[in-house]
């Protein structure tokens, strides 16, 4: 069994991501700046008691995941964009993982993302395995008349561990682990008008801590720093290392320095292949006969 204290952290950090989500859905319109909606989110969680796990990600339309805006980045919602939100809030280590998607305009594909999520939800027991996660990911899908992007996956959570193995993907597989009670997942189909992928693209807006290693450059010194000891080795955005009074042309160099000596890691901004848009739902569940979905808001 999952110590009371650890469970109550993991429902504090779910019960945060949720009240911020739903804050954020209230402040979405055509017009309003990514980074007054990244700016709002992040004070939002610690006001509430928690930490941002990663940054923010705001990924619009064929952008699916790991975009966070730049420094004194100026883009705003556009009228027909398809914004998802990807929100993970931690406390203590312990993380709620959450996405929506929201358009200014009726979209079928979001409706039809969260009908998917709910699917997943509903097998999840102890004993359920990544390949029957993935089945029934795949199986509403395709009554929905829907695809997935075939390489992005739901993953197990652990403290301080966001990403953790197995991953569990959104489509039929072969993994027969099974889970336990008590085990913590996030489930995330990402889906689009049929099956797709993502590639790797650009910018590199977010990074995560791998190893110390020796540096000379004094910014690269300090970003190391806050990577293993504010950030917990947690991903962290080019954008919060402004705040530390460090110029952003500093910044980039050392960032370069410590990818070039594998002290840290980028992730990159993932765009579908084809350019198609895309929608995200996800949800942190922790593993039991009654599956608890953390990051729902209370009705
Ligand atoms: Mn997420
Ligand atoms: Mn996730």
């Amino acid at each position: 069994m999952m110590d009371e204290d650890i469970l109550e952290k993991y429902l504090k950090a779910g019960k945060i991501a949720a009240e911020v989500c739903s804050k954020l859905r209230a402040m979405l319109k055509p017009g309003v700046k990514l980074m007054d909606v990244a700016e709002f989110a992040e004070n939002e969680m610690r006001k509430l008691g928690g930490e941002p796990a990663f940054p923010i990600n705001i990924s619009i339309n064929d952008v699916a995941a790991h975009y966070t805006p730049q420094f004194n980045d100026e883009k705003v919602i556009g009228s027909r964009d398809l914004v998802k939100i990807d929100v993970g809030v931690h406390v203590d280590g312990y993380i709620g993982d959450t996405a929506f998607t929201w358009c200014a305009e009726e979209n079928k594909l979001i409706g039809a993302s969260e009908k998917v999520l709910d699917a997943a939800i509903a097998v999840i027991r102890p004993g359920v395995t990544v390949s029957e996660i993935g089945s029934a990911i795949e199986a509403k899908a395709k009554e929905l008349g829907v695809g997935v992007i075939v390489n992005l996956t739901g993953h197990t959570l652990d403290r301080f561990v966001f990403h953790g193995a197995p991953s569990i993907p959104n489509v039929k597989n072969d993994n027969k682990y099974a889970f336990n009670e008590d085990d913590v997942i996030a489930i995330e189909p990402f889906v689009l008008e049929s099956n797709g992928t993502v590639k790797d693209s650009t910018p590199v807006e977010i990074y995560r801590y791998v190893m110390g290693r020796p540096v000379r450059l004094a910014e690269a010194r300090k970003i190391l720093e806050l990577a293993a000891g504010k950030y917990n080795e947690l991903p962290f955005a080019k954008r919060w290392l402004a705040k530390e009074g460090m110029s952003p042309l500093k910044v980039q160099m050392a960032l370069n320095q410590l990818e070039q000596l594998g002290a840290i890691e980028t992730y990159p901004t993932l765009k579908e292949s084809r350019g198609r848009p895309i929608v995200q739902a996800e949800h942190t569940i922790i593993v039991r006969d009654k599956p608890i979905v953390t990051t729902r808001m209370a009705e």
